[in-house]
């Protein structure tokens, strides 16, 4: 591993373009983690990994940042993850 830094990761929502997003904030820097490429379920809301799961370390200081990366890297090709893990992530909007 090439980070000898250990996250502390706290829950945090986001507002990008209407659509509430929740990811993981680490405590001690303040940088807000992409809640798809670290997986977020997992690492900050007590959810089980999943199995194959190709993680990335994708870390912003902002939450301007973070839109930025969400529209443009991943809301492209990977839409439907996108979505996916969206629903899953807002899970109290259940109907
Ligand atoms: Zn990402």
């Amino acid at each position: 591993m090439a980070y000898t830094w250990e996250p502390k990761w706290e829950l945090i929502e986001v507002d990008v373009d209407g659509m509430k997003i929740k990811t993981c904030r680490d405590r001690i820097t303040g940088l807000i983690a992409c809640p798809i490429c670290i997986h977020a379920a997992s690492k900050c809301m007590d959810e089980p990994a999943p199995a194959n799961y190709e993680y990335e370390n994708v870390f912003f200081y902002s939450v301007d940042d973070l839109i930025n990366h969400l529209l443009y890297y991943h809301a492209r090709g990977l839409k439907k993850k996108f979505e996916k893990i969206q629903s899953k992530l807002s899970s109290e909007e259940e109907e």
